[in-house]
């Protein structure tokens, strides 16, 4: 079956990952109107984001996940590939882990003065 650039119209070759004719990105799935694949950075952030409400480690899991989606948000935003649900979901979660992180440390904080008092 013949593939098509869906940004020029130009006959691709088998396999060909990039346009010849334009040098756009063709996904390999080819003529099922996805033409572009989940930009990385979108759906790293999101794993990391998911990865940091199981380790947390004081917030600053989320923080790499909700840098990582605000960067990926930004590519998307441009134009570089799809994942903009994933971004903003990877954002929110990570901003979430942070939050968590930080309520942590100063319920942690809060023990030990309350054993400090304690002692
Ligand atoms: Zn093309």
């Amino acid at each position: 079956m013949k593939k098509f650039c869906e940004n020029c119209g130009a006959e691709l070759k088998e396999n060909s990952e990039v346009c010849l004719e334009c040098g756009k990105y063709v996904s390999k799935k080819g003529n099922n109107g996805n033409g572009e694949e989940n930009n990385k950075l979108a759906l790293s952030g999101f794993i990391v984001s998911i990865a940091s409400l199981i380790i947390n480690f004081a917030g600053i899991v989320g923080l790499v996940g909700a840098i990582l989606s605000g960067i990926g948000l930004a590519q998307v935003s441009k134009g570089n590939g799809k994942g903009k649900g994933l971004a903003i979901a990877g954002l929110i979660v990570g901003i979430f882990s942070i939050i968590y992180g930080i309520y942590s440390i100063i319920n942690l904080a809060d023990t030990l003065s309350e054993l400090a008092l304690f002692f």
